[in-house]
């Protein structure tokens, strides 16, 4: 069937018409906004949604969690090819062709250029780094790189292929302001709110990240995950 070609209409729009999915401009700026979900995210929430909407408009009989199933399998990279085949015959029996649904899903590039393009005003607020965002990623890292120098280096040291006493890691991400030269330790900069060369007359500010931070570290127990 030829769709209509509506200029400017982008690849969001005219799937989510193909699909009768609704609101969904709606559902990506709150999950964007609230809960801080990625552009990743966003490409797997809609994907899952297409072809939700897919099997619920034909006689096949799902749960949440077949869907979940089938979804994984189409969209891994490398799917099992017999299980690919059992999935693709059950759809193609239930009259939906797996090549158009595949065909209909959205990169993350797709839905960025909606964000920006089609949104527009409303990511140019999500588009503001979040401090606390910024500083729980940074946080994760640095306790990740902690565990993984660990780990390999006592392993290397217990197989005599790094010959010293028990190695204990310290690690230091340092920051050199470009104004004054000084250099920082990047969780006390942080911390800080930025360099004293520059903080003079934003005392506010800097309580203000302070107290953030603070909250942030007590909550920061799932390390592994980032
Ligand atoms: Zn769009
Ligand atoms: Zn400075």
């Amino acid at each position: 069937m030829p769709r209509p070609k509506n200029k400017g209409e982008c690849k969001v729009e005219r799937v989510t018409r193909k699909y009768n999915i609704e609101n969904i401009n709606d559902d990506l700026i709150r999950l964007r906004a609230e809960e801080s979900a990625s552009l990743r995210d966003l490409e797997d929430y809609m994907n899952k949604k297409i072809l939700e909407a897919a099997i619920e408009s034909s006689s096949l009989n799902t749960t949440k969690h077949d869907i979940e199933h089938i979804f994984n399998i189409l969209t891994e990279d490398e799917p099992e090819l017999e299980e690919l085949r059992n999935v693709e015959r059950k759809l193609i029996q239930n009259d939906i062709d797996p090549d158009e649904i595949e065909s209909s899903f959205l990169t993350y590039n797709t839905i960025r250029n909606h964000f920006h393009e089609c949104l527009g005003k409303d990511t140019s607020v999500n588009n503001e780094p979040s401090f606390e965002n910024n500083v729980r990623t940074l946080t994760s890292l640095y306790s990740r790189t902690e565990i993984v120098f660990n780990d390999s280096l006592k392993r290397l040291h217990e197989y005599d292929m790094l010959q010293m006493g028990e190695p204990d890691i310290y690690i230091e991400i340092n920051v050199e302001c470009g104004k004054c030269g000084n250099v920082h330790d990047a969780f006390e900069l942080l911390e800080a709110g930025g360099c004293e060369c520059s903080l003079s007359d934003s005392e506010d500010d800097v309580i203000d990240n302070i107290e953030t931070t603070n909250s942030q570290n007590a909550t920061q127990t799932n390390i592994g995950e980032m």
